[in-house]
C-alpha cells in the first residue's frame, strides 16, 4: 500500500441510510470520505453465503480496504487444550468469512496469561498461531488494553518476527490504557515506530494496520472507548509521527462515534 487509508470499526452510524449493513455501511464510509472499514466477527463470524455477494460488490465497487476483528471467545493459551482447539477453528472461521469478501487482515487478541507464566504463555500462543494457514488473509495479532492479556508490543513484535503469517495491529490507545496513560508526546510514538523498525524492519511500517481512538482506563488498564475529543489521547502527535515515519497502511478509527472520529483523524493527517 502506498498511502494511509482512514477507516471505522463495525457499521457507520450514518444518516439518511434505510438498510443498515455491511454493504450499504460501505457505500456510506466511502461517501463520507473514508476507505476502511473492519467487520466485527466478535460474536459470530457474520459474513455467510447469503450475504458475502452483496458485500463484495459494494467493497469492489468503492475500493474499500475490509479487515476484520475475530472473536472475543479466543484463548490460545486457555487451561483447558479443547479450548485452545476452539479458538483455532473460531480464527479458521474467521479467515475463511474474511477471504468470501476479499478481505485483507484479520485483528484478534491471542490470549490471557491466566495463571501461567509470561514465558509459558509465550511458547503456548507460539505454537498455536503456527497451526493457523498462511494464506492471502494476514494475522494481526493486536497490542491489548489489560495486564491479564497476553500483547504487549515487545512480545507481539517477537512473535512477527517467528510465525511468518503473522504481523501486528498496533491499538495505540490499548498500549496508552495498558501503561496507565504513558504515551504523551511526539517521542513517545516515535519511539513505537522506531522499534517496529528496528525489530522487524522498514517494511513492517509499509504494511501496517493501526487502531486509535480515545480511551478511559484505570489502574488494570483499559475501561472502555471514549470520543477523541474527551480523552486525554494525543492523536495528533501520533499522526505527526505517522508521517514522519511515512507509514503506509490503514488506520481504523474506535469509539462510540465511529466515522466522525475517522474523520477527524483523517483531516488531521492531512493538514499535517
Ligand atoms: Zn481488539
Amino acid at each position: 500500500m502506498n498511502k494511509l487509508l482512514f477507516g471505522i470499526s463495525g457499521l457507520p452510524i450514518g444518516s439518511n441510510i434505510k438498510k443498515i449493513n455491511y454493504a450499504s455501511g460501505i457505500e456510506y464510509v466511502k461517501s463520507v470520505g473514508l476507505d476502511a472499514m473492519e467487520l466485527l466477527f466478535v460474536r459470530n463470524v457474520n459474513v455467510t453465503d447469503k450475504n458475502k455477494d452483496e458485500i463484495l460488490k459494494a467493497k469492489q465497487n468503492s475500493n474499500i480496504y475490509l479487515s476484520a476483528h475475530g472473536s472475543h471467545y479466543i484463548n490460545l493459551n486457555a487451561d483447558e487444550y479443547e479450548k485452545q482447539e476452539q479458538s483455532i477453528q473460531r480464527l479458521k472461521a474467521a479467515i475463511l468469512g474474511l477471504e468470501k469478501v476479499r478481505g485483507r487482515s484479520l485483528v484478534f487478541h491471542p490470549g490471557f496469561y491466566l495463571n501461567k507464566s509470561k514465558t509459558e504463555s509465550y511458547n503456548t500462543i507460539k505454537q498455536n498461531l503456527l497451526k493457523l494457514p498462511q494464506g492471502p488473509i494476514d494475522l494481526r495479532l493486536e497490542t491489548t488494553g489489560k495486564g491479564t492479556q497476553f500483547g504487549t508490543l515487545e512480545e507481539l513484535v517477537s512473535i512477527c518476527r517467528e510465525v511468518a503469517s503473522c504481523k501486528l495491529c498496533i491499538d495505540f490507545a490499548h498500549i496508552h490504557a495498558r501503561s496507565k496513560g504513558s504515551l504523551k508526546n511526539y517521542k513517545d510514538f516515535d519511539n513505537i515506530l522506531k522499534y517496529i523498525s528496528d525489530n522487524l524492519g522498514g517494511s513492517a511500517l509499509k504494511d501496517m494496520h493501526i487502531h486509535m481512538g480515545g480511551i478511559k482506563y484505570g489502574e488494570k488498564g483499559e475501561i472502555r472507548h471514549l470520543p477523541l475529543l474527551e480523552s486525554d489521547f494525543n492523536y495528533t502527535a501520533c499522526l505527526k509521527a505517522l508521517k514522519e515515519y511515512a507509514v503506509t497502511g490503514c488506520v481504523i478509527a474506535e469509539g462510540p462515534l465511529v466515522e466522525a472520529d475517522a474523520l477527524l483523524l483523517k483531516k488531521a493527517y492531512e493538514k499535517l
